[in-house]
């Protein structure tokens, strides 16, 4: 069975069926059912003991077909396995590095498969009793480290991310928290300094991946700013040191590059009825399948197809704020789902009375629609004075913590215990 491959452990188990076979209670102790009375007649029941192989190997330029088969693993067996494992990963989609380990049986049954695709995806099947496989991802626990860094921009954030020794990934992140107030991508600015204290996360001792930033201040020229993460029960945010969210409570657009298309009216003509009528909200063209973003954390309260919206997303934000997103080919959300702004939440389409793909972007204040572009600047709401409470001790501990890295002049890396 498989020689070439590494037999990684062997394993005994009994074989089922000896429970069947032992004597009715007839009133005795447990332990008297198995007395040797019964003896000659047990000793043909049991069946041999089933040994259990396990294989271990990279799929490299073969098919998983190719492998179980090598394994003499049944195709109907192999079939059964690529079928139940379809809904969570689907092998069409395996690639040569991909690292397969096979527990098979006597009869070359599979008794358990392990499929990873990266240090952070694997997947289990195992057999269940209808015969078939239960297959899910398994969770992987990550260890991580808090780490606090300075990065100095000299050319770009980029620059001084790749010079500290960093992945590209965390300067993506601090611009992404920054986005509001600062653009890296348009205006590096030369000598400023930025304190970020983030995670980084590692499995079995090596970087897979960067965790949160838990804290980060720009110091500018002209101006500082500050942002500590914070959950407020919902949802994670960034919030500077007076508990303030560094978020509009609204993105600008449904879509990182829309274009507008078609504005807000009270009377426009209609290229489809031909008729002036009311454009309650902006439309933005982009290709067909384009991710749309909800504008705003909120609750789905709609998903589904609404007469000429086509396929409509209604999201309730608070304050009594409501949007909507027509026209979608693909609805990602279903009703009464949460959703972060930023979260992709439906495909830009041209479903219901609509002459290209584009998304209906509506924005209604206790159901009245009113002008997107009037909600673009509002602020998030402030903490709580309650939240404000839970806040303010954990952010005096951090924001010390990046002054003083901003204080010292050099990029000072402090190695933190993880609780
Ligand atoms: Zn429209």
């Amino acid at each position: 069975m498989c020689v070439k491959n590494r037999v990684l452990a062997v394993l005994f188990c009994l074989a089922a069926g000896v429970g069947s076979l032992m004597l009715p209670p007839t009133g005795r102790a447990a332990g008297d059912q198995l007395a040797p009375a019964a003896g000659q007649h047990l000793l043909t029941a049991v069946a041999p003991a089933t040994t259990v192989s396990v294989v271990e190997g990279v799929l490299r330029n073969r098919t998983l077909y190719e492998v179980l088969t090598a394994c003499h693993i049944p195709p109907a067996e192999i079939l059964s396995l690529s079928r139940s494992f379809k809904p969570v990963f689907d092998f069409r989609s395996a690639r040569p590095k991909d690292v397969y380990q096979v527990s098979v049986d006597n009869r070359h049954m599979i008794q358990k498969f392990v499929y990873k695709t990266s240090p952070l995806d694997e997947y289990e099947a195992i057999k269940n009793e209808k015969g078939g496989y239960s297959v899910h991802k398994r969770d992987i626990v990550l260890d991580r480290q808090q780490v606090a860094k300075v990065f100095t921009i000299e050319t770009s954030l980029y620059e001084a991310v790749a010079d500290s020794g960093e992945d590209q990934a965390i300067a993506g992140m601090i611009a992404d928290i920054f986005a509001w107030d600062i653009d890296f991508y348009l205006y590096p600015r030369k000598g400023d300094r930025i304190a970020v204290v983030y995670e980084r996360c590692y499995k079995d001792g090596v970087f897979v991946k960067y965790g949160k930033i838990l804290a980060a201040r720009y110091a500018g020229k002209h101006k500082t700013f500050s942002a500590f993460l914070f959950n407020d029960g919902r949802f994670d945010g960034y919030y500077d040191e007076t508990g303030q969210p560094l978020k509009k409570l609204f993105l600008r657009t449904p879509m990182k590059f829309g274009k507008m298309t078609s504005g807000y009216s009270i009377r426009r003509f209609h290229p489809i009825s031909k008729r002036y009528k009311a454009h309650t909200g902006i439309d933005y063209g982009a290709p067909r399948g384009t991710p749309i973003m909800a504008t705003a954390n909120g609750r789905v309260t709609f998903s589904g197809w609404k007469g000429g919206y086509g396929k409509l997303l209604m999201v309730k934000h608070a304050n009594g704020y409501q949007t909507y997103y027509g026209h979608c080919s693909r609805l990602l959300k279903k009703r009464g789902q949460l959703v972060e702004q930023g979260q992709v939440i439906a495909r830009v389409g041209s479903t219901g009375i609509s002459t290209g793909p584009h998304v209906h972007y509506e924005v209604r204040v206790n159901g009245k629609p009113i002008n997107p572009n009037k909600v673009k600047k509002s602020r998030g709401r402030p903490l709580s004075p309650e939240l404000l409470a839970k806040f303010k001790p954990i952010v005096e501990e951090r924001l010390a913590m990046v002054e003083s890295l901003l204080e010292e002049k050099t990029s000072l890396v402090m190695l933190m215990q993880n609780d």
